[in-house]
């Protein structure tokens, strides 16, 4: 009798232990985090946007081209940090990347404004000397992440916008562009959309609060396609830059999260490095990027935690997006309450994992 009870004891520590070894794999097979227990040398994530991104709104062929330029970005990073180059580098370089690609909101493919012109915004963050620089409504400058990190090492100011930050980046010697350099069909297509709907809704419609809904909707409903990255290199350093045409049809000069320091970008080496992507106005009003830091470093959570807390609170708000994020060990997240968000995140063995959809 005694050796029966036994067993059965035995047994039932059996199948618990399974399941919590079954509940991990769960977590992780869900592609948004990346636990390391043990210090990475160096680590690297990106993302492309979040926003309503739904497979079946997909065709192989882009889903392909979007994932192969993931791919490219980060790897031109990832081998930077390889060869003992600074984060710094890494995260600027690997930004140019989607820049240059009209696939995304970004340099080159950046979105249009309500008055059919393209607005860019930047921000990067160093976060051993938590130095920072962005530029904002800027409209000639072909990378703005660069023009960003020149502000950053080579003036005395964090922030600089339109005409200014565009004769700064002349006298750095950045590459500038015609306005036109930036325009894409599919992006202007796609204001020529929002404007035809907003126009039905505002002549078939007097009450306030549809018009409101139509905006809510519509945001909801474009893809936003910002870009990010978060490095952290062989000395320690991490660093985090953002870069972004903003939203479709923005008007009167509105600047998002991207290039405010503590929203869309922040990097502390004594905790973490963030990156966001969605809603500006939301992610300015809840400091995302900041809070997650301040999280780690005052309350000790851990970066997984303190991400799904921050952007809580954005849904709490009314707004939606993503962050990429690493800590000081180079343990890698990606948290996002949105359908989708393009990323990637690549360790220091080398290991790549690319994903699009919520359950990847
Ligand atoms: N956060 C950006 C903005 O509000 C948009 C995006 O992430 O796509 O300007």
């Amino acid at each position: 009798m005694k050796k029966h009870i036994i067993f059965l004891l035995a047994l039932v520590v059996f199948f618990n232990c399974k399941n919590e070894s079954t509940n991990n794999t769960d977590l992780s097979s869900n592609n948004k985090s990346q636990k390391t227990t043990e210090k990475a040398e160096f680590a690297i994530i990106i993302h492309g946007g979040a926003g309503t991104i739904l497979k079946k709104n997909m065709t192989p062929e882009r889903e392909a081209s979007f994932k192969a330029k993931l791919e490219e970005a980060i790897r031109v990073g990832h081998n930077i940090l390889k060869n003992g180059g600074s984060s710094l580098d890494a995260v600027e370089k690997t930004i140019n990347v989607m820049e240059d690609s009209p696939l995304f909101n970004a340099g080159k493919g950046a979105v249009f404004t309500h008055a059919e012109t393209n607005e860019l915004d930047a921000s990067i963050m160093d976060g051993r000397t938590l130095n920072a620089g962005a530029s904002a409504g800027t409209t000639t400058v072909r990378n703005p992440i660069n023009l960003a990190r020149a502000i950053m090492e080579k003036s005395n100011h964090v922030m600089l916008s339109g005409k200014g930050a565009e004769t700064f980046a002349e006298e750095q010697g950045l590459t500038l562009v015609e306005p036109d350099y930036f325009f894409t069909e599919s992006r202007f297509n796609g204001l020529k959309r929002v404007k035809e709907k907003q126009a039905k809704i505002e002549k078939n419609t007097d009450t306030e609060s549809a018009l409101i809904n139509f905006y809510n909707e519509d945001i909801q409903n474009s893809k936003f396609g910002t870009v990010g990255c978060v490095a952290l290199d062989k000395n320690g350093n991490i660093v985090a830059g953002t870069s972004t045409g903003g939203m479709t049809n923005k008007r009167y000069g509105r600047i998002g999260d991207a290039p405010i320091i503590g929203s869309g970008t922040y990097a502390n080496n004594a905790t973490c490095g963030v990156s966001s992507t969605g809603w500006g106005e939301y992610f300015i009003r809840a400091q995302v990027a900041h809070d997650i830091s301040a999280l780690i470093e005052y309350k000790g959570l851990s970066l997984q935690e303190a991400a799904k807390i921050v952007l809580d609170k954005v849904k709490a708000l009314g707004g939606d997006g993503g962050i990429v994020a690493l800590d000081k060990n180079g343990s890698m997240v990606a948290e996002f309450n949105t359908a989708g968000m393009y990323r990637a995140q690549m360790n220091d063995k080398g290991e790549l994992n690319i994903g699009i959809y919520e359950k990847e």
